[in-house]
């Protein structure tokens, strides 16, 4: 039987990614906009925070389970930033372009290019679900000044994974899944969701 249930994003990026991984498992996402659910406060300092709120608001506005995802860049030479606020890091409205710009500018010259992308995913059966389900994911790679590639979204053209030789921009959808901080986050999800018989 099919499960339907509701993503709390209106990312294109996230949703093809998320989608494409809980497809096969029976889980037929839907997103957020899809129901005409309002854009959620996120006035949270911590990723879990933000994404616990916004899971238990698309619950509540549609009745159905939902998953929320709260995932940002982290910059050591950065103490961390920009973190929660990576979406906007260059204000609004949100410009992936700006937001990179401004990135490149505050490392310049920083020999320290260390970064990691992190993701926590928070299912709720319901909107007060008292024991949602969280899981978290981390990629690490290092921040270049010169874009690469044409494929993610985001930081991912400036996101050099050493190993691979590759910037997240540069890699496959399926090779980017298999390797993520969402993909990460996102099979432990699913994993947890089928010991509870959620998901098939
Ligand atoms: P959120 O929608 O509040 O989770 O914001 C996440 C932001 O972090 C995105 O808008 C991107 O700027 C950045 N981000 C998160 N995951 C990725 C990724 O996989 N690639 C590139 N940027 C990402």
């Amino acid at each position: 039987m099919t499960q339907k249930i509701v993503i709390a994003s209106n990312n294109a990026g996230k949703l093809r990614e998320i989608g494409q991984i809980l497809a096969p498992l029976g889980i037929e996402a839907h997103p957020q906009g899809a129901f005409g659910v309002p854009e959620c406060p996120e006035p949270h300092v911590t990723f879990v925070e933000n994404c616990l709120a916004k899971a238990r608001h698309a619950s509540a506005h549609t009745g159905l389970p939902a998953l929320a995802d709260d995932s940002g860049i982290c910059v050591d030479a950065l103490n961390g930033a920009p973190g929660v606020y990576s979406a906007r890091y260059a204000g609004e409205p949100k410009s992936d372009q700006r937001n990179n710009e401004k990135l490149i500018e505050a490392l310049k010259g920083n020999p320290n290019r260390k970064a990691h992308y992190y993701c926590v995913m928070v299912y709720v059966r319901y909107a007060d679900d008292p024991q949602p389900i969280l899981c978290e994911g981390e990629w690490h790679g290092e921040i270049i000044d010169t874009p690469r590639g044409d494929g993610g979204f985001g930081y991912d053209p400036y996101f050099l994974l050493p190993q691979f030789g590759k910037t997240g921009a540069e890699l496959s959808a399926d090779d980017k899944n298999g390797i993520s901080h969402r993909g990460i986050a996102l099979r432990a999800l699913v994993e947890r969701l089928k010991a509870n018989g959620a998901a098939s």
